[in-house]
This record gives structure tokens, C-alpha cells and sequence, in this order.
């Protein structure tokens, strides 16, 4: 085995890459926050949540990123958590499906999905639950928002009845939704977790142990009934155990509120301690690329003009195995040939930096890499060609068409880029020919963001 092999092997045990899943306003930013605000990776999350606070938290991170040297990417958050590099991949949570967080899963060890405790599940997070059931990805569930008056924890058999999966709670909410007391560790239940959120959520909340009987003193009803819907738990054998959960049978529950940052620690360290490091992954024609053969990465996103100042193309390349070491050249297996990283920089954040290596796990972002193309393997030694993209059935159509026929060039340029990005599946018949192409899209999100693109409707398309 080979120094940079072995270094591999090391890093990549180190290494957790997951996806936050959820319905439109659970609270993904805000968790997104806590939990980089938590590992250090920024020392104070945005106060301003919300939409409007988006933006602001991205510019934080970036600045952040400056003081203190965390990698930020579009697609990918990255901080580090007790000896673990922890690579955060943004799934995009529309209000509609769209490929593009399919693609994610695909790219992720473990997810966690993330529930609003008053809403409970709700049609996103059904269809990413499913998408994650399709990908053999575990599930680590985060019960939000209980800060606020919701259902009762109990009625977490929702999960079971509806996903086939077994909710396994590791922390437990003393007092109902609305009235959070503090958390139980089921496996620490001598104790109550007691917190002092900072105004605004600005900073970790200050978590405090208070003995058994001092809860009982002080919480009263609230400590009893929490003990005894412990005691029901156990008797129901719902404990964690990390074979099921890995199997996809079981899913670890945590409670919290990511806005003042409760439960979040615990959270974290879950994802440290029970999400799985970066493995062997199956290869097209059987077998599978171990961690510590020589480099291989799949792309599972490109952006075009992500920002206004860089007009380019991104691709974004999980490391699958091995050590990706920049400028090293490797070969495009789609083509089979050879693509230089030389001229393509890793960008992190709003600035681009380099990134001299990455490992199993790691999100690179290679710019101006036009060649390249969403499900692309690229390798570098034995030949490696990872399996397709998973690809779902279109629901919305339209048929697109050149404004002005004298643009017709732009028009298929422009097609051609939409195919390219993934934005939309690019159908070309037999009949209609390249100049009336059939865009068809997974979600309605997809077809509005190729609305937006300016494209005619041709008199006869389906939907909007
Ligand atoms: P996203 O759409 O899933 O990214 O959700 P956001 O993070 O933007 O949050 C949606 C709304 O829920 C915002 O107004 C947040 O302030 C609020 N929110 C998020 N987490 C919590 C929480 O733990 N408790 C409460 N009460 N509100 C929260």
C-alpha cells in the first residue's frame, strides 16, 4: 500500500459527508447554521433567520471563511468536529422536486432529516426520505422547532407507519412542544440536559447537567412524564443500534430547536459517532473502488454563472477514493479521455482558493470545466466508471423553440447548456428535430426555473 493509499484510508475514516433533508422552512439554514456555528466553523450564526436572512448567512460563512479558513462552497459546507472533517452538501430544498437534490443523495454517506414538530412530515421530506430509501443512505432524524407548540413526541410512530422505519430516540424532550424544559441523553437518563439559549441564537446555548432528582424537583410533572415515556421506549426495545440503522431499518431521533441552538451539539456529535465514513462504492460491470485505490470522483453537480463575477462553469466532484491532489491529470471515463486539473481551480466560497488535496468524502469544485457533465466519473490508475446518476420519470413538459429564427445557433447553444447543467432532461425527436426539443423536467421548480430561462412555449406544450 502506498504512503498517499495509506493516508486515504485515514482520511477517509475521518471523513462524514451528509445532506440535511427537509420540507420548505423546517429550519434547514437554520440548522445548517447551528451546526457550523457548533463545530467551530463560524463563531456566530447569522441572527437574522428566515429568506431574507439567506443571503446574509452565505455572507457570513464567507467571511468567515476568511478569518478562519473554513471551506465554503455553493454546494458544500465543510468544518471539522471532534478529530472528524465533516463536508456538509447543500440539497436543495425546494417547494418542488427537482433533480438536483437527488443528485446530492447520491453524493452523501448519511442524511438527516430534519421535521418541524408542529407540521410533522410533510410532503418534501416524503419524497427526499424516498430518494435517500433508493440510495441505501441512513437516516439520522432531527425533530424541529420544539421550542414551539407542535404534536407529541409520541406520535413519532408516523415515522414508522409511514417510512418503514423504526424512530430509535437518542435524546428525549422533557415538557411538551412549546414548553421545552430541557433534553434527556437516553444514555445518560440520570441527568437532565438544562439550556440557556444565547439572545438570538447568535451563540451556542449554554448546556447545563442537573441531576435526576434536582429535574424532578424542579420540573415535576414534566420530568415524571418524560421518565416514564422513556421507560415505554425501552420497553419497545427502541433503542439505537447501529446495524439497523445502517441497514436503513432504524433512525436515530433527536429533539431540539435549531434557532436558539438546543440539541444541536448532540446532533453533531451523532453524526460524528454513528453516520458512516466514506466506503467502497459499487462500480458499473460489479466490484467496487476501494478508498484507497488511486483517485476517482463523481460529479454530481455543475453550475453555470454561479457568480456574477466568475461567468463560468462548475463542476462539483465528490472524492470516492484516494487523494485528489490538484493539477494532477486525470481521465474523464464518459470519453475516456485524459482531463487536466491544472487549469481548473478548486473555488471555495465567494473568492476562489486552491485546494491542494482532498480526500474520500471531500467536495472539489473544478471551474471552467466545460468538458464535464453531471454523473461523469473521474479517475486517475485503474479505470473506474461509477454507476448513472439515478434518474426519475418527468411530470411537465414543454416544447421550446427559437423566438427568432435567424438566433437559431444561440437557441441550441443555450439547449445545449440546459442538458449540460442537468437543469432540465433535453428530449430531441426524430420529427420535431434539434429545433423544437422537448424539455422535460422531474418538478414543477424545475419547469419554473426554466420559465425563467426565457425560453418560448410552443402553442401545443402540456403545462406551464
Ligand atoms: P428552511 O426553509 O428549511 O431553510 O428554513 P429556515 O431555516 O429558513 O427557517 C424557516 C423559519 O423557521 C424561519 O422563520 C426560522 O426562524 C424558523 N425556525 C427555524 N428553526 C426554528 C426553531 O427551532 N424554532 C422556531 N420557533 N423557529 C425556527
Amino acid at each position: 500500500m502506498s504512503l498517499d493509499s495509506r493516508g486515504a484510508v485515514a482520511q477517509a475514516a475521518r471523513r462524514r459527508t451528509f445532506a440535511v433533508i427537509s420540507h420548505p422552512d423546517a429550519g434547514k439554514s437554520t440548522l445548517t447554521e447551528a451546526l457550523a456555528l457548533h463545530a467551530h466553523a463560524i463563531t456566530r450564526a447569522g441572527a437574522v433567520h428566515g429568506k431574507t436572512g439567506r443571503r446574509r448567512v452565505a455572507s457570513d460563512w464567507m467571511e468567515m471563511e476568511k478569518v478562519r479558513g473554513i471551506s465554503v462552497t455553493a454546494a458544500a459546507l465543510q468544518f471539522a468536529h471532534r478529530g472528524c472533517v465533516l463536508n456538509l452538501l447543500d440539497a436543495p430544498g425546494h417547494a418542488d422536486f427537482s433533480e438536483d437534490t437527488y443528485r446530492v443523495l447520491a453524493a452523501v454517506d448519511c442524511a438527516v432529516m430534519l421535521i418541524d414538530a408542529a407540521k410533522g412530515l410533510e410532503e418534501q421530506t416524503r419524497k427526499l426520505f424516498d430518494v435517500c430509501r433508493h440510495c441505501g443512505i441512513p437516516v439520522i432524524t432531527f425533530v424541529n422547532k420544539w421550542d414551539r407548540p407542535g404534536r407529541e413526541a409520541l406520535q413519532l410512530d408516523a415515522i414508522e407507519r409511514e417510512f418503514r422505519l423504526s424512530p430509535t430516540p437518542v435524546t428525549w424532550p422533557v415538557g411538551d412542544a412549546g414548553d421545552l424544559r430541557g433534553l434527556i441523553d437516553v444514555r445518560t437518563p440520570e441527568q437532565m440536559l438544562r439550556y440557556t439559549p444565547a439572545l438570538g441564537g447568535a451563540q451556542e446555548a449554554v448546556e447545563e447537567a442537573i441531576s435526576a432528582d434536582r429535574a424532578a424537583a424542579e420540573e415535576g410533572p414534566m420530568w415524571d412524564q418524560a421518565v416514564e415515556e422513556l421507560e415505554l421506549l425501552r420497553a419497545a426495545d427502541a433503542m439505537h443500534d447501529q446495524e439497523a440503522f445502517l441497514a436503513g431499518r432504524t433512525t436515530p431521533v433527536f429533539f431540539g430547536a435549531a434557532i436558539s441552538n438546543i440539541g444541536v451539539r448532540l446532533l453533531l456529535d451523532a453524526v460524528v459517532d454513528h453516520a458512516p465514513s466514506p466506503g467502497p462504492r459499487e462500480l458499473v460491470g460489479g466490484g467496487t473502488r476501494p478508498v484507497d485505490a488511486p483517485f476517482a470522483g463523481l460529479v454530481f453537480k455543475v453550475q453555470a454563472n454561479m457568480a456574477p463575477s466568475h461567468r463560468d462553469r462548475i463542476a462539483f466532484i465528490r472524492v470516492c477514493s484516494g487523494a485528489f491532489e490538484r493539477g494532477m491529470t486525470v481521465m474523464r471515463a464518459a470519453t475516456g479521455t485524459p482531463f487536466a486539473t491544472k487549469y481548473a481551480h478548486s473555488l471555495f466560497g465567494q473568492d476562489r482558493s486552491t485546494v491542494d488535496v482532498a480526500y474520500p468524502g471531500d467536495v472539489v469544485g473544478l471551474v471552467n470545466a466545460h468538458a464535464l457533465r453531471v454523473g461523469d466519473t473521474l479517475y486517475a490508475g485503474q479505470a473506474a466508471v461509477f454507476p448513472p446518476m439515478p434518474s426519475f420519470a418527468p411530470e411537465h413538459f414543454a416544447v421550446a423553440g427559437p423566438v427568432d429564427v435567424s438566433r437559431s445557433k444561440q437557441f441550441r447553444r443555450s439547449i445545449a447548456q440546459l442538458d449540460e447543467e442537468g437543469v432540465v432532461q433535453v428530449l430531441v425527436s426524430e420529427l420535431r428535430g434539434e429545433q423544437a426539443p422537448v424539455l422535460a423536467a422531474v418538478g414543477r421548480h424545475q419547469a419554473d426555473t426554466l420559465h425563467k430561462r426565457n425560453h418560448r412555449r410552443h402553442p401545443d406544450s402540456d403545462r406551464p
